[in-house]
């Protein structure tokens, strides 16, 4: 009926429907041959220190270079390799590579301060390989295991139970640290925290968006400050993501936000451009 009424729109919205399942499904089963071509690559955006504006890492963002549509970005396909389990050996790649690169950023610094994280997704942390698979990467590239971040969304763990905590644990107790991604869209129990083996809070964009305006958002302020003083008090660090102009930023510092990451700073790109922000280089920082 409602087809009928609504004529063509509705049959239009239905092709465009179907076209967006069809590229879906051929999306789906292109992805272990793109793996095997080597059609991923990995885009790193510094992470920085507030209060200096000194490069603390790096975060590595997966991307797709498909022969067909172009670059895609991970909101395209890790859903669809989530499903299909192709996520853990393109995982494992992201992280290898990562590992790799880190290291040899490290490598002409002459340093080991350079950090680097990588997006771990739920498929992952159920899989058994993982805390094997980490631990040869780590040994294989001669990365130290505290300058690995993995980021784990706060929606994955909500309600976690000791098992699939467990791997995460054993990883921490080696010296990774653990993030909790997406910080504050959860709905979590804060009480919850505790239990879980996390070291840094990634707050969500979200609250970033709300220093935007001037001044900022009252609601938003009293929540971040609330949250930095709850992250503290566990001893957690706190990285704010989506930072995208030096008010956003200056507000963020003052309000006890250790780490930052946004176009402020840099835009997700080439491994190169992160040795040209040297660790001790400070970027533009917000008066
Ligand atoms: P995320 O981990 O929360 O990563 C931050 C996202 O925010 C990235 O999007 C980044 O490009 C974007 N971003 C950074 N700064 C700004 C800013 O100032 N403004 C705005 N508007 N956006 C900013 P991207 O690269 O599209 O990645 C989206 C999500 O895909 C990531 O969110 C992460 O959850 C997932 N992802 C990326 N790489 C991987 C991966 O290797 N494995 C897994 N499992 N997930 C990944
Ligand atoms: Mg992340
Ligand atoms: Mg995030
Ligand atoms: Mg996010």
């Amino acid at each position: 009926r409602a087809k009928a009424a609504g004529g063509n729109r509705f049959e239009f919205a239905d092709a465009e429907a179907d076209a967006r399942a069809i590229t879906r499904h051929g999306l789906t089963n292109a992805l272990p041959a793109a793996l095997e071509r080597g059609e991923f690559f990995i885009e790193y955006q510094p992470l920085v220190h507030l209060h200096d504006g000194s490069v603390h890492g790096a975060e590595a963002l997966v991307r797709w270079s498909h022969p067909q549509y172009g670059v895609l970005g991970p909101d395209r396909f890790i859903p669809l390799a989530e499903r299909t389990g192709l996520i853990v050996p393109l995982g494992r790649w992201v992280l290898e590579e990562a590992v790799r690169q880190a290291r040899n950023w490290q490598r002409q610094h002459g340093g080991s301060a350079l950090r680097i994280n990588v997006n771990l997704s739920p498929t992952q942390l159920h899989h058994p390989g993982l805390v094997a698979d980490t631990v040869a990467v780590l040994e294989n590239s001669g990365l130290a295991p505290g300058a690995l971040c993995l980021e784990v969304t706060e929606s994955a763990l909500i309600g976690a139970d000791d098992e699939l905590l467990e791997p995460l644990r054993r990883l921490a107790a080696l010296g990774v640290d653990i993030a909790l991604d997406d910080f504050g869209t959860g709905y979590s129990n804060l009480a919850n925290l505790r239990r879980l083996p996390v070291s840094v809070l990634k707050l969500d964009r979200s609250f970033t968006k709300g220093m935007q305006q001037q001044p900022a958002n009252p609601v938003d302020v009293k929540i971040v400050e609330g949250i930095v003083a709850l992250a503290h008090s566990l001893e957690l660090a706190v990285t704010v993501e989506g930072v995208e102009t030096g008010a956003q930023a200056a507000q963020l510092r003052d309000l006890g936000c250790d780490t930052a990451q946004g176009w402020y700073y840099a835009r997700p790109g080439a491994p190169d451009r992160i040795h040209t922000l040297s660790l001790s280089d400070a970027v533009p920082t917000p008066s």
